[in-house]
């Protein structure tokens, strides 16, 4: 098979399920900022995997840390000790509010582990309770129990019956919340931020205000921080900004620097397993810990958070400054480089597109809404260039 990309294209049209919209790219290269498909073009990457490389594309730190470790040992099982998952386990819950660490997967993985830990819980704790209240636009995961924890209608249709247990009500608004609550509840599950539902920022006051009504009410708070965590949004994790604590915690997307991983992080007197209630067979091995434990390592010696503030304004601010230019853009949101710009009409898709074109990628995550998430490495220049980008884009269009 050459690599002529519509021989690819062909492939994939053959022999894979047929589920993403991908576009007309096929990618075979990577190194910080930037890609190169197999025509040998190069493109500007502001999307990183979906949040996933942080350090760009196939950094030093990574390289080392996957090699070094794989000519060491790659995979054993939770039957036994293991450095590196011990290592990770640990500088997670130094740098968090949390006490105890689980590793796994994927994103869509540590929430099924935070929803059998509450489920757990409230067994114990809350006389049965199991219900748990998420929000819409919400994004928690592909598993069935996520899809119905995911507050998004074409995501669960396709899929009902779904798992019970479950109550979606409107996102930044409390007083859903306090209707929702009944004896069955045992947790409130939220994004910090909302990504994948178009970056939906809530109120300043919105998670200490839910923190407050589950301490009230005895419920867990469960943050899922898949997309926020990791320096995105310029803190380690969100919940810093925003000054309520989460029972458990969720992590996935930038915890590795491009290797799968998910985690989910608990308060001791949430921790209510027992030997044997959950488990995973790759999850915590040491090939994706020795990693992730190396990316972590370096975004905390290089204070990334703070340079993500930054980036953050910069990109922001060079956005608004492009909103001034072009009456489509309706809005300009986000925190750190979780970013989004909000048309007035349905343009998401063709603008992507032109931009591809120009070599740069950003992502559709709403028919009128791009989001920029960069790696988190992001410079000054980098970000201008995206920005002459766009606003080139814009022009053509009018
Ligand atoms: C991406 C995402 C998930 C799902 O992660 P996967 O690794 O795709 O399973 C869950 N929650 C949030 C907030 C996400 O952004």
């Amino acid at each position: 098979m050459s690599t002529n990309n519509n021989d690819w294209t062909e492939l994939e049209k053959k022999v894979y399920m047929q589920l993403a919209k991908r576009w007309p790219v096929t990618i075979v290269r990577g190194k910080g900022m930037k890609v190169w498909d197999d025509k040998g073009r190069e493109y500007l990457d502001f999307v990183a995997g979906i949040a996933v490389t942080s350090l760009g594309h196939c950094h030093p730190v990574v390289v080392d840390a996957l090699t070094r470790q794989a000519k060491t040992l790659i995979q054993m099982s939770n039957m036994y000790y293991t450095v590196p998952q011990l290592q990770l386990a640990d500088l997670l819950v130094k740098t968090s509010c949390l006490d105890r660490v689980f590793i796994c997967n994927s994103g869509a993985e540590a929430n099924e582990g935070a929803i059998k830990l509450a489920r757990r819980y409230g067994k114990l704790k809350l006389d049965g309770a199991y219900e748990i209240i998420t929000t819409h636009e919400s994004f928690h995961g592909r598993t069935l129990a996520t899809t119905a924890a995911t507050g998004q209608n074409q995501f669960q249709e396709p899929y009902t019956p779904l798992p019970t247990g479950f109550v979606n009500v409107d996102y930044n608004d409390l007083d859903a919340i306090k209707a929702a609550t009944n004896k069955l509840t045992c947790a409130v599950m939220l994004e910090p931020i909302q990504g994948e539902g178009g970056v939906n920022v809530p109120s300043d006051d919105y998670l200490r205000k839910v923190r407050a009504w589950c301490d009230e009410k005895g419920l867990l708070l469960i943050l899922d921080e898949v997309q926020t965590g990791i320096a995105r949004t310029g803190t380690l994790y969100a919940y810093q900004q925003y000054g309520a604590e989460p029972d458990i915690m969720t992590l996935a997307k930038g915890l590795g620097g491009g290797v799968p991983i998910g985690a989910f992080l608990a308060k001791e007197r949430a921790c209510v397993f027992k030997i044997g209630e959950h488990g995973t067979t790759f999850g915590g091995n040491p090939l994706i810990c020795a990693t992730a434990f190396d990316v972590l390592s370096y975004i905390i010696k290089k204070d990334l958070a703070s340079h993500v503030q930054h980036m953050g304004e910069y990109l922001r601010s060079g956005l608004n400054n492009l909103a001034a230019d072009y009456k489509i853009i309706k809005e300009v949101r986000g925190k750190g480089l979780l970013v989004a710009l909000q048309f007035n009409a349905e343009i998401a898709e063709p603008v992507v597109l032109t931009c591809l074109e120009k070599g740069l990628i950003v992502n559709k995550v709403k028919a009128d809404v791009i989001r920029f998430i960069p790696p988190l490495i992001v410079t000054e220049k980098e970000i201008a260039r995206a920005l002459d980008i766009v606003g080139k884009v814009l022009k053509e269009r009018q």
